[in-house]
């Protein structure tokens, strides 16, 4: 079966973004694939001083969303990133093979660096090469993602590529028979990783801020009601339809570049709802915005009730969790292992008796 790899950061509350952009499709995927779906906690400390009591309680609370979302744990491999050390191992080993400018050129290092000032960490810049070895480990064939990951996930396989080429076949084959100077003799040559694919969905891959129709909602972004989690209320719900941004033109549709806020909250009714983009339209078209408010509410709270009622029996359940994240580690271990002994010894590093 083909592997599929994915995960969230527990920077803050799971919002519809990474819920249509990410995790709905993990839930679809874990059916066709062999799946790992991690709470990526050591990506969650690349933004700056962060307080561990918050970082604790997110990547707890974040695991249990998963579970919520509909991934079950005897299809899904659900654990927490730093619970496999080998996360960090390979970042390191792939550091060395990754050229800094690559990573200077990153529009969310750009981005988030630009909001940072002067407390930006090397983590910050780093990031994607944590994020490219969370995929390699897994040998994943398929990691979905949501847009503003595409660049992040490109860079991914340039670094299996070039790892492949200086230490697997390439460049190695030229020096001689395929893998004849692997150093231990356990890498027999050829591609030490594989080279994984994005699946980025069509609707939902770039939910927009509540305030701001031109940003990505976001987990880090300050303002609370720029964002619906998964977890609001249905008051805060409400509160945050109604303030959020609109237009002053009468009528609904998807697609005019000068109306993205009316694209994205008939996105988010579509993606509520199960609708087609022509039932949406054919329903709310001709809606005015003080109509069509209460109705995406109520899709919002609608779709988000069952998942909160399973949220909240899952954080009942004294020990249901870490049972599942325990069994989950210890399968991503097995894997992970593996393949950051493959990467060593192809690198020429001294075998441990
Ligand atoms: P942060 O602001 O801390 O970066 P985030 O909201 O961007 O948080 P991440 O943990 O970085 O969330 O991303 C987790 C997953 O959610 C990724 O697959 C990402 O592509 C997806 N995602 C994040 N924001 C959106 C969005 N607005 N629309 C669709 N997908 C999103
Ligand atoms: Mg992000």
């Amino acid at each position: 079966r083909k592997r599929v790899l994915s995960g969230v950061q527990p920077t803050g509350s799971i919002h519809l973004g990474n819920y249509f952009g990410a995790i709905k499709n993990w839930v679809k995927m874990q059916e066709e694939f062999d799946a790992f779906y991690c709470v990526v906690d050591l990506h969650a400390i690349t933004a700056g001083a962060h307080d561990p009591k918050e970082l604790i309680k997110s990547t707890r609370s974040s695991a249990a969303i998963y579970l919520a979302a509909g991934l079950d744990p005897e299809r899904s491999n659900v654990f927490v990133q730093s619970h496999v050390s080998a996360h960090s191992e390979l970042c390191w080993l792939l550091n060395c093979a990754t050229p800094i400018g690559w990573l200077e050129k990153m529009i969310q290092f750009k981005e988030k660096a630009r909001k940072a000032g002067e407390d930006v960490s090397v983590g910050l810049l780093d990031y994607p090469v944590l994020m490219a070895s969370d995929i390699l480990l897994y040998n994943a064939d398929i990691v979905p993602v949501g847009e503003d990951q595409r660049q992040h996930l490109e860079l991914t396989r340039d670094i299996a590529g070039r790892v492949n080429n200086l230490y697997g076949g390439g460049k190695w084959k030229k020096m001689g028979p395929k893998g004849s100077r692997a150093p231990s003799g356990r890498f027999r040559g050829g591609d030490i990783l594989r080279v994984p694919d994005a699946y980025i969905p069509e609707a939902g891959a770039r939910v927009m801020s509540l305030t701001d129709g031109s940003a990505k909602m976001s987990k880090s972004n300050p303002a609370e009601g720029s964002r619906i989690n998964v977890l609001d209320t249905p008051d805060e719900i409400a509160k945050k339809i109604k303030r959020c941004k609109t237009d002053a033109v009468e009528g609904l549709e998807f697609g005019d570049p000068t109306r993205p806020e009316a694209t994205n909250l008939l996105t988010i009714y579509q993606l509520c709802t199960g609708m087609t983009k022509e039932e949406v339209l054919k329903e709310c078209g001709s809606m005015r915005w003080g109509d069509f408010k209460p109705a995406l509410t109520d899709a919002v709270v609608e779709h988000l009730s069952p998942i909160q009622a399973r949220y909240a029996e899952i954080m009942q359940e004294e020990g249901y969790l870490d049972g599942v994240l325990k069994r989950g580690a210890d399968a991503a271990n097995e894997v992970a292992e593996k393949t950051v002994a493959d990467v060593r010894d192809a690198m020429g590093f001294m075998e441990r008796i």
